[in-house]
């Protein structure tokens, strides 16, 4: 019997909705196999800032560290997109929390339930069988290097930074997770132009030989964003730096046909943080539309992550398969043959799912 402590983070938008089910696939398992889960709840992003001006509260960061895992929900308003002058800003939370608890590593499983194979805008063919791993380095690159605005704002510059020891603690869990699927690791960078990506080839190249049982392939971000359209199956590990992750793990979604599919999983040096790759979706917020299965498998990647509960993770997967095998979907999933009542909103998909649990 596993005894843990979690926090649910649902932040803004529909974060909130799909969270909630993402919760209630836990209160399940650990009925279901004799767990004891307790919960606690925090803010961040927007509501966080309305809330009390911060949108990381320390309140929120000291209920992350005392926590097992975290199961968050995304962060976002349109008073911010539309306001690029705005000091304080829900994004500021995000990679604030990915600082503080040094979640340098990303991991975005893309994986194909077949039943959506026709949901992808990429024909059925080149896509079946796809399943692929990203590790997107976190908490470095543009994202975190030094940033100014010159010449009375006419000018303005962001560094992109990498230092060894960044880039050597994510392509260690990279090659690690290579030994345990097809043994083939690919790194992603720009090392035909970019000094930072000459370092990042260095690294993987210079440990390489301490994992003899993986082949490593280098390829350039465009031509990996090319290849990934035009040949899926050919990725299996993919290890790349923040910026290039963030941009191919997006066009990544695509292959498992919407961001309502898929979950992530940001580790490091502390609690694990687990959270849909989608946004707050202002467009669908309120509606009841929210497709919960990416926020229910990143429930899934807790479980199996950070508890090591790896069957309890496979039966809320198998979960999944099984609504989608009986027909459900949520609008985003659904095609112009899907029939009206198989469409289900947020919490009656939610319902569904708990059945085969
Ligand atoms: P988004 O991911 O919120 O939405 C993109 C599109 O996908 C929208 O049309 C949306 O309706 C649809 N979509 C996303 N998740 C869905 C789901 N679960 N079910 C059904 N449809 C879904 O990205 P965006 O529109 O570019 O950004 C909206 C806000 O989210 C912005 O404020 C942005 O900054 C923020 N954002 C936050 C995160 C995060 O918290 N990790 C990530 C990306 C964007």
């Amino acid at each position: 019997m596993a005894k843990k402590h979690i926090l649910i983070v649902p932040g803004d938008g529909i974060g909130q909705e799909v969270t909630t089910v993402g919760k209630q696939v836990l209160d399940r398992i650990a009925e279901k196999f004799g767990h004891e889960f307790t919960y606690d709840e925090a803010l961040i992003g927007h509501v966080a800032i309305e809330a009390t001006g911060d949108p990381l509260p320390e309140e929120t960061l000291v209920k992350m560290r005392a926590s097992d895992a975290i199961l968050f929900g995304a962060v976002g308003h349109p008073k911010y997109d539309n306001d690029p002058s705005a000091k304080v800003r829900p994004e500021q939370g995000l990679l604030k929390m990915r600082k503080e608890l040094g979640l340098y590593a990303n991991l975005r499983p893309i994986k194909l339930f077949d039943e959506l194979l026709e949901a992808s805008s990429i024909k059925p063919e080149i896509l079946k069988g796809s399943d692929i791993l990203f590790f997107r380095e976190l908490t470095g690159d543009v994202y975190f290097g030094k940033r100014e605005r010159l010449d009375d704002g006419n000018t303005a510059y962001d560094t992109m930074i990498y230092s060894k020891y960044e880039v050597e603690r994510i392509a260690r869990k990279a090659f690690e997770a290579a030994r345990t699927r097809s043994k083939k690791l690919m790194s992603v960078d720009k090392a035909n132009v970019l000094e930072s990506s000459r370092l990042w080839r260095e690294v993987i190249q210079k440990i390489a030989p301490e994992y003899p049982d993986v082949e490593v392939e280098h390829q350039f971000i465009d031509a990996a964003a090319m290849l990934l359209i035009k040949d899926p199956r050919r990725f299996d590990v993919v290890v790349t730096g923040n910026l290039f992750g963030d941009i191919l793990t997006d066009e990544a979604s695509q292959i498992a046909g919407s961001m309502g599919m898929l979950a992530s999983a940001s580790v490091g040096d502390s609690t694990g943080v687990y959270e849909p790759i989608h946004g707050s979706a202002h467009d669908i917020t309120g509606k009841g539309v929210a497709n919960p299965l990416a926020s229910v498998l990143s429930a899934a990647l807790l479980l199996d992550i950070s508890f090591g509960l790896k069957a309890e993770a496979d039966a809320i997967i198998a979960a999944v398969d099984k609504v989608l095998k009986d027909g459900f979907r949520t609008r985003d999933i659904a095609n112009s043959e899907t029939p009206a009542d198989k469409i289900l909103g947020t919490d009656a998909m939610g319902a569904e799912l708990l059945k085969h649990l």
